[in-house]
């Protein structure tokens, strides 16, 4: 579970191209990250990916199955973004709770799955304070969680860390790292900066203006760089 298939996939938003047509193989459990410079298609793939967006023309194949014309919670996925949208009026229980209780989960499932998450996550002692009560870290582990409870068959993250000051970006980059290996998703993440793709992917794609530039492992970028672009921006020798 969590293979993700593209093909052919391409947006248009008016006259302007983003994606001109773009083909890609995730396959099950892997570290995807998705870098390039601001602009050039990142958050829209990846709103493509959750069903966000509607393709303008391609395939998008989950596990297999055709999800392209699929709604956004029938995909199986979930997804953080870069401000934590969280309930300033919940606390951090309520918050990571409220996906299962909008589908009407039963209250024995819903602590359980709250109280699993928490502990991945490091937040047991926090799950009675409100969200103003937690630091930036902690509050992109509450959006974390919410993400958890769900059991997606793959994590799409866009820029997740962003708002968060250099020291507190490492430490969360080793957190999400060690939440890949304990929960061995799929995830997708999407970045501007070559260090996190650098140092958290299995494999990274990197675009440019809504092409695919190089597909390959950290390893493969930086010893072999396909042009001038990936070399350049893995700031590796070419
Ligand atoms: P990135 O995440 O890599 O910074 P985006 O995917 O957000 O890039 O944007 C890629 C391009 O698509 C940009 O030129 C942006 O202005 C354009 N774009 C994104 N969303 C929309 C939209 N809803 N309507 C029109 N243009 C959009
Ligand atoms: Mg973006």
């Amino acid at each position: 579970m969590g293979s993700i298939s593209l093909k052919n996939v391409s947006k248009v938003f008016g006259e302007h191209k983003v994606i001109p047509s773009l083909s890609l193989e995730i396959e099950d459990g892997e570290f995807v990250v998705f870098v390039g410079p601001s602009g050039c298609g990142k958050s829209t793939l990846l709103r493509l990916i959750a069903g966000l967006e509607d393709v303008s023309g391609g395939e998008i194949r989950i596990d297999g199955r055709d999800a392209t014309e699929l709604p956004p919670a029938k995909r199986g996925l979930s997804m953080v973004f870069q401000s934590y949208a969280l309930y300033p009026h919940m606390s951090v229980r309520g918050n990571i709770a409220f996906p299962l209780k909008m589908v009407g989960e039963k209250k024995e499932v819903i602590d359980r799955k709250v109280k699993e998450a928490a502990d991945v996550l490091n937040l047991t002692d926090y799950l009675d304070r409100k969200p103003r009560m937690l630091s930036g870290g902690q509050r992109q582990r509450v959006a974390i969680g919410r993400a958890i409870v769900r059991d997606p068959t793959a994590f799409l993250f866009d820029e997740p860390l962003s708002n968060l000051d250099a020291a507190l970006r490492v430490n969360m980059r080793l957190e999400i790292s060690e939440l890949h290996q304990e929960l061995d998703t799929t995830m997708i993440y999407v970045t501007h900066d070559q260090i996190e793709a650098m140092t958290m992917a299995d494999k990274i794609v990197v675009l440019n203006r809504g092409n695919i530039e190089q597909v390959g492992s950290p390893l493969d970028l930086y010893r072999q760089p396909e042009n001038l672009f990936v070399a350049g921006f893995i700031g590796s020798p070419k």
